[in-house]
């Protein structure tokens, strides 16, 4: 009977452990799609004469006035260090690439 016990225990364990990691992957993957849905489109009008990009190697390098200029390192920025992407107070409800850069680009203080 404890033998029983023992196995049903085990069981259950086993099948939680299961069902938490597979919901691991699942939550990431919901929070990689809510952000990639949210991110600005590069085409968009108010990106478009911003000239915002993405990836700040492919924007004008002659407007984007230096090498060091990248969203994470602009004053409107507000992602976290070491997040991809962030929050950025021109691009209201929307995310910019932390390596993405537009002509509004303003050095961030301190
Ligand atoms: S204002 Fe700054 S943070 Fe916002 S998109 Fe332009 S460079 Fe990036």
């Amino acid at each position: 009977m404890s033998d029983n016990t023992s196995d049903n225990s085990r069981r259950r364990f086993i099948k939680l452990g299961a069902m938490g990691l597979a919901a691991i992957p699942l939550s990431n993957i919901l929070v990689r799609g809510a952000q990639a849905a949210n991110a600005v489109d590069e085409n968009s009008p108010m990106a478009k004469s911003l000239s915002y990009v993405s990836d700040a190697a492919k924007a004008d390098q002659g407007k984007r006035g230096g090498a060091d200029r990248f969203c994470k390192s602009c004053q409107l920025y507000s992602g976290k260090a070491g997040d991809a992407s962030g929050p950025c107070s021109i691009f209201q409800g929307q995310l910019v690439n932390a390596n993405g850069w537009c002509t509004a680009w303003t050095k961030k203080a301190g």
